[in-house]
């Protein structure tokens, strides 16, 4: 068998979320598991996230699969529901539902759901993205407490620049001042604002990078917060060339050698998730060393210098990131964050759970 392999570790999703409860000790942990949870699975990652009080995910579908494994806990769409069929639904399998604009206001009130939902109401605070204005956002809190479909409600808003220098000063005091005549529970912190500003923590935290182990602080590495990777994405050398001075390697010949070089051919490539940006020297493990990428990624198999590592040959360990190199280290030197890497990871690699608990 081809030797990629995705393996996803449950102590450390269970350290992650511990950390996050010790960090916010007073609010709920809503684990946010969308994009199959962050590209590791969604039934990978669940179990061992079972301390949590409440999963976000996107799609419908997503929550019903978590309904139906028999989660209990607080299951909450993101994006709230896109029409009344999913309402139903929603109702149906004690979803809890962002409502962000007004056509979903309406949809509410449209109908009788089978129960009454849990709505976070969301407020847009200065990313223009999701949600209603400070303006438009006390008459939506009206209507939703006013209509019978509604059980609770809990205030809501998320963060263009948690992750950023100039941080969440203004937006916060823009959700505390909008929300100040409203008494109700709120959700205000992902993973960089529940790092960073304990006092966006409220009733409840929405964290996500942080619980697979990667960084949501761009510059700041993941084990700086105490996080440990959940994800090791693991190969094997394949095949290895000895190229001579001047030889190179891989399309475009973007490599050359200077001095005589052991090649490992290894069997992961774009088409498995590993990013065809990364350039030629990103850090890489093999046997347990670290040592790096030579040449272009191909859609099947990237390059790593053997030079230093002699005993390395054909079946040596690759690790592409995990527990020696951080996906964020691989990200970083592909222009990009850890969340896209993770979330990339190929339908093509297999996925294996390791959980020591049992
Ligand atoms: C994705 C998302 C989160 C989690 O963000 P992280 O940076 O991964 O912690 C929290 N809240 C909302 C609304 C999100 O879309």
């Amino acid at each position: 068998m081809r030797p990629i392999l995705a393996t996803i570790n449950h102590d450390a999703l269970r350290h992650n979320l511990a950390l996050a409860k010790r960090t916010a000790p007073q609010s709920k942990i809503m684990a946010v598991v969308k994009a199959n949870a962050y590209g590791h699975g969604l039934l990978n990652v669940a179990p061992g996230l079972n301390a949590t009080d409440g999963f976000a995910v996107l799609g419908i579908n997503e929550a019903i699969n978590l309904r139906q494994a028999g989660y209990q806990q607080t299951i909450k769409l993101l994006e709230g529901v896109f029409d009344i069929s999913e309402l139903s639904l929603a109702g149906e399998y004690s979803l809890s539902i962002v409502v962000h604009q007004q056509e979903q206001v309406e949809m509410l009130e449209s109908i009788q759901l089978s129960r009454p939902v849990e709505v976070f109401l969301k407020m847009n605070t200065g990313m223009n993205r999701l949600g209603f204005t400070p303006r438009d956002y006390p008459v939506a809190a009206q209507k939703l407490d006013a209509n019978k479909n509604v059980s609770n409600i809990v205030t809501m808003t998320h963060f263009a620049t948690a992750d950023e220098e100039v941080g969440i000063n203004e937006a916060l005091t823009l959700f505390d001042n909008t929300t100040q005549a409203i008494n109700y529970p709120a959700s205000v912190a992902n993973s960089a604002a529940l790092l960073r500003y304990p006092q966006s923590h409220r009733a409840w935290v929405r964290p996500g990078i942080m619980l697979y182990g990667a960084t949501p602080v761009s510059g700041q590495p993941a084990q700086s917060f105490g996080l440990k990777p959940v994800m090791q994405f693991t190969s094997q050398v394949i095949a290895v060339q000895t190229l001579q001075v001047g030889q190179s390697v891989g399309y475009g010949q973007t490599f050359s050698a200077q001095k005589p070089t052991r090649v490992g051919i290894v069997a992961c490539g774009y088409a498995d998730g590993y990013p065809r940006h990364a350039p030629s020297g990103t850090p890489i493990a093999v046997n347990g060393q670290i040592s790096r990428t030579l040449g272009r990624v191909s859609m099947d198999m990237l390059f790593a210098d053997l030079s230093d590592i002699p005993q390395a040959g054909v079946g040596s360990t690759v690790e592409l990131w995990g527990k020696q190199i951080s996906v964020d280290t691989v990200a970083e030197a592909s222009g990009t964050v850890g969340y896209e890497l993770l979330c990339a990871v190929a339908p093509r690699v297999p996925f294996k759970v390791i959980n020591h608990h049992g």
